[in-house]
């Protein structure tokens, strides 16, 4: 008779555990200190790219409307806040060819963070001068072209998403989502180009 004691219909579907593992890494990136420790800066890195794949790829998510999805904007813009304060440690800039000066420095890092320098090491031995500023360029290139790859995929469902018309609300999201990646992509670009990497295509 009454039916206020049934539950509503729900999806039948097992959730996936995007949902927690994406929140697990938001509170562990909103719990980042001011001051980060450039080891941990690569770390967080290399975790979105993991996740933010698992993210990307689950069916589930690309059904769902509370998806994971929509936090991965955040997350990558966080990790290149991050990334750009790393930039800033090592004074991987581009000189401004007006002023000769670095076209970012420490005070104007926009996110705030600060990174701090980690010791560098090769198998036993710890690295100095040029050596480290090859080492540190090699694994900034490589966590900012994860970040490319995971933003070029995650840019690709938006699109296959963005096709269904069907959910009014939803497509909005998903092109908040498209047009935030949109920027992300933007700053990306010219972290990568500053630090030479010229085989990526981007403008
Ligand atoms: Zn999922």
């Amino acid at each position: 008779m009454s039916s206020f004691l049934s539950p509503r219909a729900c999806s039948q579907e097992a959730p996936c555990k995007c949902s927690f593992d994406a929140l697990q890494f938001m509170t562990e990136l909103r719990n980042t200190q001011t001051v980060v420790e450039f080891g941990t800066i690569l770390d967080l890195g290399y975790r979105l790219y993991e996740q933010g794949q698992n993210i990307v790829n689950c069916k589930y998510c690309q059904r769902s409307r509370q998806s994971s999805l929509i936090t991965l904007p955040v997350l990558a813009e966080q990790c290149l806040s991050l990334l750009e304060a790393a930039c800033s440690t090592y004074e991987i800039s581009r000189k401004d060819p007006l002023f000769d000066l670095p076209a970012i420095s420490l005070e104007q890092s926009l996110s705030g963070f600060i990174c701090l320098k980690s010791k560098i090491t090769l198998g036993q031995i710890e690295l100095d001068g040029e050596e480290v500023e090859i080492l540190v360029r090699m694994l900034l290139n490589r966590n900012l072209l994860m970040l490319a790859e995971l933003l070029e995929s995650f840019k690709g469902i938006l699109g296959t998403l963005l096709k269904d018309n069907s959910d009014a609300e939803r497509a909005a999201t998903l092109r908040a989502c498209d047009s935030s990646v949109d920027s992300t992509i933007h700053r990306l670009a010219g972290l990568i180009e500053q630090l030479g990497v010229e085989s990526m295509g981007y403008p």
